[in-house]
């Protein structure tokens, strides 16, 4: 009976069933005190240590657009901002950045941006074909946004590994309210679910504080995790960007995105969980935080240097130190200095 759960027999469930139900999820997500923390953040390192060891895989981040179609309420890049400075890369740009990050060790490139038509099947598969042909020792993941499943059939024919497409918020109500009327949540997981069938190794996630979400919310997000068995999980604390609709909402906190980074570890022993930049930006140990939370991949940023601040999803976000990917060696010591080890290797996801 769920009302005489403690957080402690929760983790324990947790552990062993490698589930909850959703009043069992609420009542650990809001129950967690710094007590149960340290010992949730010592069963998800166990469970982490016993699939990844101690390599955290890293993954050049090309920002390869911030034009979009979409008018999501928290992004900086929705395309009603017009105070945005909007850009895109080239096949060749994108290229180059890719050619400096296999020499700096990267293994992973991810090609990320806004849903830009100028990134049409034809060009794109062209490009992921040209990248798997130039390197095949690389992986290449797209986080494009909503496709046909056509479309990505092709860029899976085409060579592309994996996708990253969070949904957001798995709560139908709580997903309109953060998106314009067009954008469905139901539209969100059919893409998932394609990308599943396709074969891809599928990234979902959330953001954590976003306006109006509650425990519940958080408790359905884990739920649909667990239906989606997703192979990646991103999540990262909401950040208000002041030129949004959400500009003056409270970000989320450091504190919860660690403890349910670390809750997603126990539920999805195997999953790919970065540490993200979005926790680096609200804290300057967040990348390590994370890490010691159960995250076993960081995504340090290979866009060319003079498009990064443009990509501003919210306000401050790093783009410089240790989160430029030219800052390997720098990054490679912090994350020794914890007890962990970068790794130059694909990082596949390991069933
Ligand atoms: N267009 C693609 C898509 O929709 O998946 C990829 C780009 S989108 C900007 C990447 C992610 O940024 C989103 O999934 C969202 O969770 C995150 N994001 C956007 N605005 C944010 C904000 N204000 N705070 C934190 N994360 C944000």
């Amino acid at each position: 009976m769920s009302g005489l759960d403690t957080p402690d027999t929760l983790i324990d469930r947790l552990k062993e069933t490698r589930t909850l139900t959703r009043e069992q999820w609420v009542r650990l997500i809001t129950g967690c005190d710094k007590a149960t923390e340290a010992w949730l953040f010592d069963e998800a390192r166990a469970v982490r240590h016993s699939v990844y060891g101690r390599d955290v895989y890293i993954r050049g981040l090309i920002e390869i657009s911030n034009i979009c179609k979409n008018d999501c309420l928290y992004c900086g890049i929705r395309r009603s901002n017009r105070n945005a400075d909007r850009y895109r890369l080239t096949s060749e740009q994108i290229l180059a950045c890719a050619e400096y990050g296999y020499r700096l060790g990267f293994r992973t490139f991810v090609l990320q941006g806004g849903e830009d038509s100028y990134y049409t099947d034809e060009l794109m598969c062209e490009l992921v074909a040209e990248l798997k042909q130039k390197y095949p020792d690389c992986a290449v993941t797209l986080s494009l946004g909503e496709r046909g499943e056509k479309s990505f059939t092709r860029l899976f024919e085409a060579g592309a590994d994996r996708y990253l497409l969070r949904h957001e918020t798995a709560n139908p109500e709580h997903y309109a309210s953060i998106h314009p009327p067009e954008m469905k949540l139901s539209d969100r997981l059919e893409c998932l679910r394609a990308l599943k069938r396709i074969g891809y190794q599928v990234g979902s996630g959330f953001m954590v504080g976003s306006p109006g979400q509650t425990a519940e919310n958080l408790a359905e997000d884990m739920l649909l995790l667990q239906e989606l068995q997703p192979q990646m999980v991103g999540i990262g604390p909401f950040i208000p960007h002041k030129d949004t609709p959400f500009g003056s909402r409270p970000a989320g906190t450091v504190e919860l995105t660690v403890r349910l980074l670390a809750m997603i570890r126990l539920m999805l022993p195997h999953a790919l969980i970065p540490a993200t930049t979005a926790l680096g930006t609200l804290d300057p140990d967040g990348r390590e935080k994370g890490i010691l939370a159960g995250a076993n991949v960081i995504m340090p940023n290979l866009s060319p240097p003079d498009t990064r601040e443009k990509y501003s999803l919210y306000d401050n976000k790093l783009c410089t130190g240790d989160e430029a990917a030219e800052s390997l060696n720098s990054l490679k010591k912090r994350i020794e200095s914890i007890g962990y080890r970068i790794v130059e290797e694909r990082g596949d996801y390991k069933p």
